[in-house]
């Protein structure tokens, strides 16, 4: 029998054949100097990978959006990818990893993008029961001479980012103080120490987004002891940025990580928090109080871009993932507007990658979320009668749009649920999205396309 990741080895190297020029470009930037297509050392085309990750990023999360942004007829960015299919997330069990986990954890789903493996709940590119090390695809293409980014609107240590360039037993293992439940790799132990130490490590070309609290920590034991994990980026010669106003003013040629929260950032859109009775009348999102220092995933993206694509000349080409963390965190909030600002802020950052894309063939951008989650648009007239607890938007189609937030009580944070998610792309090798996929399929996908490393 033909495997999916045996197709998709015969596909990839047609590619040429398979990018649409025809596609207007879309968003402001990235449109002039259409199709210069970016050339190596070699005289081939460079081939790029931009992994855009919605954590949360279920069928809801995206119908909401639209709903409320544009209008229930409307087209987000992310609706004209033009090739599109379902991906299925379950994660394993830790006691058996033969047997499914059917609800997610971002570190499970992360784990499986990024190594093109199942692991279980809570662990970063470590294998269930075994604890083995896997690869990842951002380490196998920084291996094969690709330059590598990381970009989020959430902690850096969170478990989206952490997968791509760590491994560990447990995803709250942050920062240097944070170790108690993954001793056998802290540094006292003579390990490789927690997430923001091996993020610094591992060489990351550019990282984006918030954490700096774990940072901060000293670490404890080790060649590094008695320096924070930004002390020892700075002596390895990263540029260390904690103010997203001096994103536009980076040049190339220098590795940088720039942190510009404590834990995540903050949220584009303000809090409209669900609750049981349901609130009155239908409200609007407003804008969220914003500390000044703080970029937004549009900003973070178009520099890492921008720095990537400057200094992948003479290399193969780049591999970028960014990830919009908060639809995540808001919807265990149970908060509405939230949930679809950042979904718009994705949506924005679609555009400029498909952009970069269509002026650059060799490029693939894959949009998928890591798992899905609690929202259910539910009839208005019916939210008395919710067990959950609602929230009612007012759209652009100027009607009500009731939120229902119901896979916990009132007092503990909502759930994951375990729903496929859909999945869409552009560019070089997206014609292999299509039908239902899995997480791990995005792996074989991404490394077919960059040609690199052990594919399963
Ligand atoms: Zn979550």
């Amino acid at each position: 029998m033909t495997t999916w990741n045996e197709v998709l080895r015969t596909i990839v190297p047609g590619l040429p054949a398979l990018l649409i020029g025809a596609i207007a470009c879309v968003g402001a930037s990235g449109c002039a100097g259409m199709r210069a297509t970016q050339q190596n050392d070699a005289g081939t085309a460079q081939r790029n990978v931009i992994l855009l990750i919605g954590d949360g990023l279920g069928a809801s999360a995206i119908t909401m959006a639209r709903n409320y942004h544009l209008g229930a007829g409307g087209r987000l960015h992310l609706d004209d990818l033009p090739h599109s299919g379902f991906c299925t997330t379950y994660s394993v069990r830790e006691d058996d990893p033969t047997k499914p986990q059917y609800v997610t954890d971002s570190a499970a789903s992360a784990t499986a993008i990024a190594t093109g493996r199942k692991t279980s709940n809570h662990r970063v590119s470590t294998a269930a029961k075994t604890g083995e090390p896997l690869p990842t695809i951002l380490e196998l293409a920084r291996d094969a001479g690709f330059r590598t980014g990381l970009v989020t609107d959430a902690s850096l240590a969170d478990a989206t980012p952490a997968a791509f360039a760590s491994h560990i037993n447990y995803r709250w293992c942050h920062g240097p103080r944070m170790m108690s439940a993954c001793p056998a790799f802290s540094t006292i132990f003579g390990g490789p120490g927690s997430i923001v130490e091996q993020m610094v490590a591992a060489r990351v070309d550019v990282l984006f987004g918030g954490g700096e609290g774990s940072f901060e920590q000293t670490i404890p034991a080790g060649e590094h002891a008695g320096r924070s994990a930004l002390q020892v980026a700075k002596a390895a010669g990263y540029r260390v940025l904690r103010d997203g106003r001096g994103l536009s003013e980076l040049t190339p040629g220098q590795p940088v990580l720039g942190v510009f929260a404590e834990e995540n950032m903050t949220p584009r859109w303000a809090a409209s928090l669900a609750s049981f009775p349901p609130p009155g009348a239908p409200v609007r999102c407003r804008e969220a109080s914003r500390p000044s220092r703080e970029p937004t995933l549009v900003e973070m993206f178009d520099s890492a871009l921008r720095l990537l694509a400057a200094d992948a000349s003479g290399t193969p080409g780049f591999f970028l993932m960014a990830e919009a963390a908060l639809i995540d965190k808001r919807a265990h909030a149970a908060d509405a507007c939230g949930q679809i600002g950042d979904t718009i802020e994705l949506d924005a950052v679609v555009a400029r990658a498909r952009a970069f894309a269509y002026a650059n063939p060799g490029t693939l951008v894959i949009v998928v979320g890591d798992h899905d989650h609690t929202p259910q648009i539910v009839d208005p007239d019916f939210a008395r009668v919710n067990p959950g607890i609602t929230t009612t938007l007012e759209t652009a189609d100027g009607v009500p749009m009731t939120i229902a937030y119901a896979t916990s009580t009132f007092t503990f944070k909502q759930q994951h649920t375990g729903a496929q998610l859909p999945i869409a792309a552009y560019g070089a090798g997206a014609a292999a999205v299509a039908g239902r996929m899995d997480h791990t399929d995005v792996f074989a996908l991404m490394a077919a396309t960059l040609r690199i490393g052990a594919q399963p």
